[in-house]
């Protein structure tokens, strides 16, 4: 048992598999209820369209999408800011550009990285495990 405070209204309760109270729960499932009886609707709304007509946050609006438990198939206008560059975009964190850039540092860090090991004369990367 985890007596814990609810992540979304602070109040202490005893968790079970999420960081909000059941009440915060229920909460959230009739918003995303409302937010997916309104795109339904009205495919073509905004995000501020949503948040005026159900009364949810956009916070929470957009944490739905993020976290892959609202997703939007035809509904063109609903979008928000990627974390990166401000730009707009439909599901995760990033917008579909920052995602590749991301993607391409990555694989560039890697790849320089192996080099470095190559020209070091060393036999490969060691790891150590701390137990
Ligand atoms: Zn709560
Ligand atoms: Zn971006």
């Amino acid at each position: 048992m985890a007596i814990v405070n609810c992540k979304r209204c602070g109040r202490i309760f005893n968790r079970i598999r999420r960081d909000i109270c059941a009440n915060c729960i229920a909460e959230e499932d009739s918003a995303f209820a409302a937010v997916r009886a309104y795109l339904k609707d009205h495919p073509n709304a905004t995000m501020a369209d949503v948040v005026e007509a159900t009364d949810v946050e956009l916070e929470l609006i957009v944490s739905m999408i993020r976290d892959g438990r609202l997703m939007l198939h035809d509904n063109p206008n609903m979008s928000y800011e990627c974390q990166r560059c401000g730009g707009p975009t439909q599901s995760g964190r990033f917008c579909a550009r920052c995602t590749e850039e991301l993607a391409h540092t990555l694989a560039k860090a890697t790849s320089e990285i192996k080099k470095q090991i190559k020209d070091s004369g060393d036999e490969g990367p060691k790891y150590y495990s701390r137990k």
